[in-house]
Formats: C-alpha cells, sequence, structure tokens
C-alpha cells in the first residue's frame, strides 16, 4: 500500500519527520508531498521545501518527496496512493483533520485517511511556532533537521522583522464632554 502524506511543510519540523519515519515502517511507499499553494504564502518556495526535506530523509529509501498542485485526491489517484497520512496533535487539529478526512472521501472513495497521533515531545511543535521563534533569534536547533535550522537562521538573517518600538504611554489627559 502507498501512503500520501501531503502537507506545506513551511518548514519540515522532527514533528513531521517522526510521522515520516513512522509511516515508512507501516506502508511499502510514503509520498512526502508539498502542496503548491496559492492562498498561503509561505517562507521557503517549493523547491526549496521539497530540497529539505529530500535531504533529512535521505535514510529513508522508501520515501519519494514530490510537490503537487490541486486537489489531493486527484493527485492520490494519479500515483495509485490508497492512504493519506496525517499526523494529530491536539484537539483541534482533530476537528479539521476529520473534516478533510469526509471531505476526501466524497471526492473518490478509495481513499482512506490513516492518522497517526503525534509522538508526545512534538505535541506542541508546528512549523509556525518554529518560524515564530528563529524570526526572533531562539534556537531551532532542538526542533527542526539540523539542514532547515541552517536555512532559518540564513532565511531571518536576510528578513529580519520589522520591529516597531514599544509604544510608550502619554499621560493621561482628563477627558473633557461636549
Ligand atoms: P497543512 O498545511 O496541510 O496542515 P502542515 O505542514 O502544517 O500542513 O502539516 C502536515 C501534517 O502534519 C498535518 O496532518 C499536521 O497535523 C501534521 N503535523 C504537523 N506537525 C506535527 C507534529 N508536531 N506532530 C505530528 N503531526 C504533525
Amino acid at each position: 500500500m502507498i501512503a500520501i502524506y501531503p502537507g506545506s511543510f513551511d518548514p519540515i519540523t522532527l514533528g513531521h519527520l517522526d510521522i515520516i519515519e513512522r509511516g515508512d515502517r507501516l506502508f511499502e511507499k510514503v509520498i512526502v508531498a508539498v502542496l503548491c499553494n496559492p492562498s498561503k504564502s509561505p517562507i521557503f518556495s517549493l523547491e526549496k521545501r521539497v530540497a529539505q526535506i529530500s535531504r533529512c530523509t535521505q535514510h529513508l529509501p522508501n520515501v519519494e518527496v514530490a510537490s503537487f498542485t490541486g486537489l489531493t485526491t486527484d493527485y492520490a489517484r494519479q500515483r495509485n496512493a490508497g492512504v493519506l497520512l496525517r499526523g494529530l496533535r491536539v484537539l483541534s487539529d482533530f476537528e479539521k483533520e476529520l473534516q478533510m478526512a469526509h471531505t476526501n472521501k466524497t471526492l473518490w472513495d478509495n481513499i482512506e485517511t490513516v492518522f497517526l497521533a503525534t509522538s508526545n515531545e512534538y505535541s506542541f511543535l508546528s512549523s509556525s511556532v518554529v518560524k515564530e521563534i528563529a524570526k526572533f533569534g531562539g534556537s531551532v536547533d532542538h526542533l527542526v533537521p539540523d539542514n532547515v535550522a541552517e536555512d532559518l537562521y540564513q532565511w531571518y538573517k536576510v528578513h529580519p522583522p520589522q520591529i516597531s518600538p514599544p509604544t510608550t504611554m502619554s499621560t493621561p489627559q482628563p477627558f473633557i464632554e461636549g
């Protein structure tokens, strides 16, 4: 059985990698499919994200990294994949993921979504959290693969956050009616 693990991966985190490694033990092949979603504005290009994932999954010969656009079910059909692999962290993930799984089932009845519960140590981890930390100069070495940490430090060196100075409270003025 071939599984597709679709996502934005902007960028891939150790939480994603954990799902890929565990999926690799369950399925004949896992295709990590980076979604080209015009409604999101990722910091890393599609090509860069594919390269980042390829580098940190080199040790997994049955994992392929690709990109796609359009409906995930169309891509799954095209790749002859019967499973969509997704990760679950918190309750809010579940609501969104369940809705997506049901929707995908209406689009192609042969597709099954398989959820893997996050490993405890990554339950808080998301690409946005990682970007927020790196943006303000924090270390993300323990949260993303080494090559991705380097890319993030480099990105925020070139694109530092625009921080406006804190506004000082002016002396309160008496409220005059009328
Ligand atoms: P999307 O934009 O499709 O949500 P993401 O790259 O954010 O793409 O996530 C892809 C999948 O990986 C989703 O199923 C998400 O729930 C799962 N995921 C993200 N972070 C983690 C994590 N820390 N542990 C387990 N699963 C995760």
